[in-house]
């Protein structure tokens, strides 16, 4: 990015009020919304406040937009090349307001329903009611999809906000600089608390606790491109007793990988503990060996990944959390999943969806 985009980001600072009670008021000249993390919950709350009339303008440490929405390829030395989600797997809808999002998205064909449930590890199938949704490119053109009509910085990790006068200004590694009037961060939640100590920002007593307990579950995820379809039971998804593995998926058979016979395994939250500093092939010898009775082929190259923060283990209780000091600042993201959400996923769009709104009756 020139000097000249980084100077544009800069937006003219708007008057920003703290009221007695909290609550911000503020004029809607060009209110600039500072979105930290593009994964679904910051993208969901980009779009809506872009249709509310504000500016969103979202930055990403990573280099591929959706956070856990991760979908990559993966070519073995004869030319093959698997695609690969490997991150979130599928979801569930337990809300109308999130239903009409994914009804849009199926109108579209950005999502489809891939199943009613899945198979087992004892040879059951575990019906469900609700559909079970997958992306039909890949689970990260979902995040695609969103990210077509915003303004996104990549790869921008964000290492200090500072508020300075009437607007927050995020610091990035790559030493540029983009400012906001109002700031929400969607990273995992440690990742959040841990950007606010090195930006000195203190979180309120009243909420500091329920921020601190959230806690998430690590998994390490091995896609494995083998020589012919896996045994995985159609269609293509299968529970496992969650130790070394908790989750196979085929994504031939999900519909996504048609040039290779891709296998995602996904470790179990002990397992994935145990093996963190274990060296990849260490990794990727005991999972395939522990997922043999299903691949039923060689595999011709793998990948390993590393999620620190895979799933929240406990919920934070609200959609999301406010902070109005020294500037406006908001939490979101799944550890903000409200009880409603059928799934991770869900509670991720939900919580951004109920920091958008709010942000945006705010400055409205
Ligand atoms: C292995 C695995 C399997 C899963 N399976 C499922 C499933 O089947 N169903 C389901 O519903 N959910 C599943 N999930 C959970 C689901 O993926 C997440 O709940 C959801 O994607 C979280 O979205 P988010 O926007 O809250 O966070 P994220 O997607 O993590 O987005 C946060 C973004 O913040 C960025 N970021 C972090 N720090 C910074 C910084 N300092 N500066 C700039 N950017 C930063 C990150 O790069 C990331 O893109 C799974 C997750 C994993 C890892």
């Amino acid at each position: 990015m020139s000097l000249k985009d980084v100077q544009r980001t800069f937006q003219p600072a708007s008057q920003t009020e703290l009221r007695p009670n909290g609550a911000i008021a503020m004029a809607a000249d060009t209110t600039t919304c500072l979105i930290i993390g593009g994964g679904l919950a910051g993208l969901m709350a980009a779009v809506t406040l872009q249709r509310r009339g504000l500016h969103p303008i979202v930055l990403d440490k990573g280099y591929g937009i959706g956070g856990r929405l991760a979908s990559r390829r993966v070519r073995s030395n004869r030319g093959n090349i698997g695609l690969f989600d490997y991150g979130a797997q599928q979801f569930t809808v337990g809300t109308p307001t999130f239903q009409s999002w994914v009804d849009d998205w199926l109108q579209q064909g950005i999502v489809r329903t891939w199943s009613q449930g899945f198979a087992d590890a004892t040879g059951g199938f575990r019906q469900s009611d609700h559909p079970h949704y997958c992306g039909v490119v890949s689970n990260r053109a979902i995040a695609q999809h969103l990210a077509q009509t915003l303004e996104i910085h990549q790869p921008q990790q964000v290492t200090r906000l500072d508020w300075q006068g009437e607007q927050w200004v995020a610091y990035t590694e790559s030493a540029q600089t983009f400012s906001g009037d109002v700031a929400l961060l969607t990273p995992p939640l440690p990742q959040t608390l841990g950007l606010l100590a090195l930006s000195h920002i203190p979180i309120p007593d009243d909420v500091a606790p329920r921020l601190q307990i959230v806690t998430y579950a690590p998994c390490i995820a091995v896609l494995a491109l083998l020589a012919q379809e896996s045994a995985i039971p159609a269609p293509g998804g299968l529970y496992l007793n969650g130790e070394p593995l908790q989750w196979l998926a085929s994504n031939s058979q999900k519909g996504i990988s048609p040039g290779g016979y891709g296998v995602t395994l996904h470790g179990g939250p002990r397992f994935s503990q145990a093996y963190w500093e274990a060296d990849n092939a260490a990794i990727a010898a005991h999972l395939i060996a522990a997922a043999q009775p299903w691949l039923n082929a060689p595999v011709m190259a793998h990948h390993v990944h590393r999620w620190k923060y895979s799933q929240p283990l406990q919920r934070f209780g609200d959609a999301f959390t406010q902070i109005n000091r020294p500037g406006p600042l908001f939490l979101a993201g799944d550890a903000f999943a409200p009880e409603a959400a059928a799934s991770t996923l869900e509670g991720a769009a939900l919580s951004g969806l109920a920091a958008a709104r709010a942000i945006a009756d705010a400055y409205r």
